[in-house]
């Protein structure tokens, strides 16, 4: 029975830090090929500047277009190969990372990846996730290695809407949910082994750490000031749950994300806010304690997470489309089948339509 860890070499978070990208880049060579979208671009493309200030011929910046599509990841491959590049560097969001990941994997390089906001756990993995170019998910990429580093400044992260944070809490509060299920389960994990005691540990810090720091942390972010809490919300964002869901395994919480993104009226909110109310279905599925299942709710409450489907835009409760996106999360391949019960269509479209109504329930109590 093999058990597996994996992580990115290096993980470098504080204040300022992108100002440190060329020392980090020149490590792998001459030649970093940067990729961020147009708004990132305007955001720190001065930082990035000054960074190799003197030194101009040791990088490129290339703008992406916003999408994590295969088209794109060619299209950037191509003008990566025409620089005869070193390293590949993604700045930006959850998308910008996952582009840069899948080019240095196509091109066999070393991956940088530096995110702006701390919206998803997807930037410490060996993991791309790939959408189709209208915003439907389309498939994992599994990458053999996770990037070498990942560098996280604070200060430009806390300088994103809060709600960009928030939905980074959303996205790891499901992750020691998801890993608890898939040890009671005994399935491997997309490390490529079964879960290890270290895997789990750090996905239960990022949950103790979302529910005693995300308010604290929220209220911070809303002012963009970077407080001890909101440090610890990225460390845990992107380390802990970043850890904590590729070794630590995904179960039903991602894969009714998945289901959901079926529901157009959904394509508005955030991967995170999405994957909050899907842990709170995982939650109803797996019949977890009510004392669990009401921390999980006021927490989301209380930092403004959705836990109702008109939360996530769906308006009206349609049982066909719902059952639709049931189905789907129960797709082949899909992460619902490291549940530790037989999961059906049938069942996960009950636990839906109750953790809609169990979250209108809390919402009236709690207003
Ligand atoms: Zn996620």
């Amino acid at each position: 029975m093999t058990k597996t860890i994996i992580s990115p070499s290096k993980y470098i978070q504080g204040p300022g830090e992108l100002s440190n990208l060329s020392s980090y880049t020149t490590q792998f060579g001459h030649h970093a090929f940067i990729i961020a979208d147009k708004f990132v671009t305007s955001l720190v493309g001065k930082t990035i500047a000054g960074s190799y200030a003197g030194r101009e011929d040791r990088y490129t910046l290339e703008t992406f277009n916003g999408e994590c599509s295969k088209k794109e990841i060619q299209r950037l491959s191509a003008a990566c190969k025409s620089q005869n590049a070193d390293v590949i560097v993604g700045i930006g969001g959850g998308k910008t990372c996952d582009t840069a990941k899948a080019i240095g994997h196509y091109n066999h390089k070393p991956v940088i990846v530096a995110p702006t906001v701390a919206s998803t756990d997807a930037p410490t993995s060996a993991l791309s996730v790939i959408y189709k170019e209208n915003g439907e998910f389309d498939e994992y990429l599994m990458l053999p290695l996770n990037p070498s580093f990942v560098i996280m400044d604070t200060k430009v992260v806390a300088a994103a809407p809060a709600r960009l944070l928030v939905a980074g809490m959303g996205d790891a509060l499901a992750t020691y949910f998801e890993a608890r299920a898939t040890k009671r389960a005994n399935k491997t994990t997309m490390a490529g082994g079964y879960v290890t005691e270290a895997a789990i540990v750090l996905a239960k810090l990022c949950y103790q750490t979302q529910i005693a720091e995300g308010l604290k942390a929220k209220l911070a972010a809303e002012k963009h000031l970077v407080t001890e809490a909101v440090e610890k919300i990225i460390e845990a964002n992107t380390y802990l749950s970043g850890i904590g869901f590729e070794s630590g395994g995904l179960a039903a919480a991602h894969a009714i994300h998945n289901g959901l993104t079926i529901l157009e009226e959904t394509h508005q909110k955030y991967h995170g806010e999405k994957v909050a109310f899907g842990t709170l279905v995982q939650l109803i599925l797996e019949d977890a304690p009510k004392e669990e299942i009401e921390e999980v709710i006021a927490f989301c409450l209380s930092v403004g997470l959705p836990v109702t489907l008109a939360d996530l835009g769906v308006s009206e409760i349609n049982e066909e489309k719902l059952r639709k996106a049931a189905e789907l999360s129960c797709a082949d391949g899909e992460t619902i089948f490291n549940m530790p019960i037989k999961v059906t269509p049938e069942l996960v479209y009950a636990a839906i339509v109750t953790a809609d109504s169990v979250g209108h329930y809390y919402q009236s109590r709690y207003r």
